[in-house]
């Protein structure tokens, strides 16, 4: 079977050839949430599997917290592959494994994506468009608040949140990611993403 053309984008990149593993997600593909991350870092890369290392330790924590695990959402990267030294996407790179993420989206058919960080809350803001991406307010201001969107032919609920790997580093945002989740749960209910769920 031929490769497909958000595959073939992917690989033909510097990063493709210079990574270990393509990192495409991972957790539930039918639970109608999506939590989209920038890139895989190291950890990432050596297993094929995204938010495996410290950053994804800490989002399982944070998950349990407000009683979900990784089966209840789904999780993939902006980003299907290692920069090198965890450097920021360059603007090519994201155009040419941006295809692959809105493939998976229209897969998936999630009713709500959950942008972690400041960089993909800016990617999906301005709807895929990398040369936008500056103009878009961070996540300082945007975090936990929904916003109705269409993307990928899709009607979406973006739900900004801080990064996983951010709380780390500022324990002082784990009660806000908190509060934020409080919003995703609610959000939900009412959508009924998961009858089973909450
Ligand atoms: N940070 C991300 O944005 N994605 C990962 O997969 C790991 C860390």
């Amino acid at each position: 079977m031929e490769e497909p053309e958000y595959v073939r984008l992917v690989k033909e990149t510097e990063i493709c050839k210079n990574c270990t593993n393509i990192v495409v997600g991972r957790g539930n593909p039918n639970a109608g949430i999506l939590f989209v991350g920038e890139a895989p870092g190291r950890n990432e890369d050596l297993q094929g599997l995204p938010f495996v290392g410290k950053a994804g330790k800490n989002l399982d924590e944070l998950l349990k917290k407000v009683g979900l695990a990784i089966d209840d959402i789904y999780i993939a990267n902006i980003l299907k592959c290692r920069p090198p030294e965890n450097r920021d996407p360059l603007p090519e790179e994201i155009k040419a494994h941006t295809p692959w993420l809105i493939e998976q989206i229209k897969q998936i058919k999630p009713k709500i994506i959950c942008s972690l960080g400041n960089y993909a809350t800016k990617f999906f803001l301005a709807n895929a468009d990398v040369e936008a991406m500056g103009k878009q307010p961070g996540i300082t201001t945007l975090h936990g608040k929904p916003r109705i969107m269409d993307f990928a032919g899709l009607k979406i609920k973006l739900i900004p949140l801080f990064h996983p790997a951010a709380i780390i580093y500022k324990r002082d945002l784990a009660p806000l990611w908190e509060k934020d989740m409080e919003i995703v749960k609610r959000e939900v209910r009412e959508s009924a993403v998961q009858k089973t769920l909450f």
